[in-house]
């Protein structure tokens, strides 16, 4: 039946973007000569950070190559999830018992960070603690979520629920999983205008952003016995006593320190039109955030105003106009797999973006080459980008080190991987779907 699915016509644009009423204008003025804190990247990580920095009486400059929030921060699913990439058994092995919790209760934070913020900043863009689903593809990935949930709960106390597949159809309205696994503390938002609403809080606590200021050069300078960067950008220099690297998946040359340790990959979505109140119902009855078990995988979700938003590492190539419009063919297939029920929908929208990866696939944030930085957050990006900002800019003031990400090893991509390397994408997309084979 799939291989004989009409030409879709549609808008190879982000669909979050058309919902954001009047997007921030970033200020048209020079570069000051001086900022206490230049942030590289206006995303989540570096707004979040600009925000904290200037509430506090610093002086923020944010640095934008493209607008304001172009990067992933617009682009993605907007699911703000629990928990890390990898199993509590593998993280407790590498770094142990104490700082894995460390971890995990960092990860409940940043969602609470997130709706704290939505709301201090009164940031209309849909937060909903709906919870999100992970759907097994397997019977054996299905088998080992009883372990998984109690383990979660003996060593963090967080409350996972199994859904048995004959349970299924209260989550999902599709026949494929073997059943699923549900954490009620994950949440939803409109990613385009979260991102816009926290560019406009940082600029009212008195942050300048500048956008079309693609920076080139930093170099650090010691005068009179205190140390200062330099920083060239396509809009002009500018010094600082202090750095923030949030340039996630799109770090390039000015900092190659940390470009060498980033993955690039690239991720596609698919919206369909809206789908009929019943319809959208039947697929999603609790209006979740779901994704499935493999490491290729699917996410998805309804946006608010009932739309099927369909996801997937579609290609790992960086988004250009043909990986974009063949990854629309893909991802359709994909949802019909999942939904037939939706043959007979249009596909309207299709964008990519670029996910920030790691080797050791976890986030990182502290020092580099003695500039701040986070980085590696994958696909959990929008709250612990926001969290990772805010710590940064707490270790600026003076705050304790309490971030307990910094100081574990932070490994080197290899060599073909690394960010500006993106021709061996395709092996790390081979590689994954050999894993999906084999477990
Ligand atoms: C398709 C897709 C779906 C995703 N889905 C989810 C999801 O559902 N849930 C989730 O939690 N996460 C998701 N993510 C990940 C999440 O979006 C990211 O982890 C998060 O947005 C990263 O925020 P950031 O601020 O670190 O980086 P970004 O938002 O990427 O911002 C970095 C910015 O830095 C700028 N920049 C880079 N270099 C320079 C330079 N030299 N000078 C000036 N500016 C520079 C870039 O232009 C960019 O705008 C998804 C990502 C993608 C791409």
């Amino acid at each position: 039946m799939l291989d004989f699915l009409p030409p879709m016509t549609l808008k190879e644009k982000n669909y979050w973007l058309e919902t954001v009423a009047s997007p921030i204008a970033a200020t048209n003025s020079p570069l000051p000569e001086f900022a206490d804190v230049v942030v590289v990247g206006a995303g989540y990580c570096g707004l979040a950070a600009a925000r904290a920095l200037a509430k506090r009486g610093l002086r923020a400059v944010v640095l934008e190559a493209e607008s304001i929030g172009w990067g992933a921060s617009s682009r993605n699913g907007g699911m703000v999830l629990t928990g890390l990439k990898l199993p509590v058994p593998t993280l407790i092995g590498r770094y142990g018992r104490e700082l894995v919790r460390q971890m995990y209760a960092a990860s409940l934070q940043s969602i609470d960070l997130v709706e704290k913020i939505v709301q201090e900043e009164s940031i209309a863009c849909d937060f909903s603690r709906c919870g999100h689903i992970e759907v097994a593809c397997k019977q054996s990935h299905f088998d080992a979520y009883a372990a998984s949930a109690a383990k979660i709960k003996k060593e963090f106390g967080h409350e996972l629920r199994i859904v048995q597949k004959r349970e299924l159809g209260a989550e999902i309205g599709s026949e494929i999983y073997f059943g699923a696994m549900v954490d009620e503390t994950s949440a939803s938002l409109n990613p385009a205008r979260y991102v816009d609403g926290l560019a406009k809080a940082a600029q009212r606590a008195g942050a300048h952003l500048f956008d079309r200021a693609r920076v080139t050069a930093i170099t650090p300078l010691f005068t009179n016995g205190s140390r200062l960067f330099r920083v060239q950008s396509t809009r002009g220099t500018i010094e600082a006593k202090e750095i923030i690297l949030a340039s996630g998946a799109y770090t390039n040359a000015a900092t190659p320190s940390l470009r060498k340790k980033i993955i690039p990959i690239g991720s596609y979505i698919i919206a369909t039109e809206q789908l009929p109140e019943t319809l959208s119902r039947e697929l999603s009855p609790r209006n979740r955030m779901i994704y499935d078990s493999k490491h290729f995988l699917y996410y998805y979700r309804l946006t608010p105003d009932n739309r099927m938003l369909f996801g997937g590492r579609a290609a790992f190539f960086p988004e250009t106009e043909n990986t974009v419009r063949q990854s629309a063919e893909i991802l359709r297939r994909g949802m019909l797999s999942v939904y037939p029920q939706l043959l007979d929908t249009k596909v309207e929208f299709v964008w990519g973006g670029t996910l920030d990866f790691t080797l050791d696939v976890m986030p990182h944030g502290g020092k580099i080459d003695g500039m701040y930085f986070a980085a590696g957050f994958a696909g959990h990006g929008v709250a612990a980008a926001t969290w990772f900002g805010a710590k940064l800019a707490g270790l600026i003031c003076g705050e304790p080190n309490d971030i307990p990400f910094d100081g574990i090893k932070f490994p080197a991509a290899p060599f073909g991987l690394r960010s500006g390397n993106s021709w061996a994408l395709p092996l790390a997309g081979a590689w994954y779907r050999i894993l999906d084979f084999f477990t």
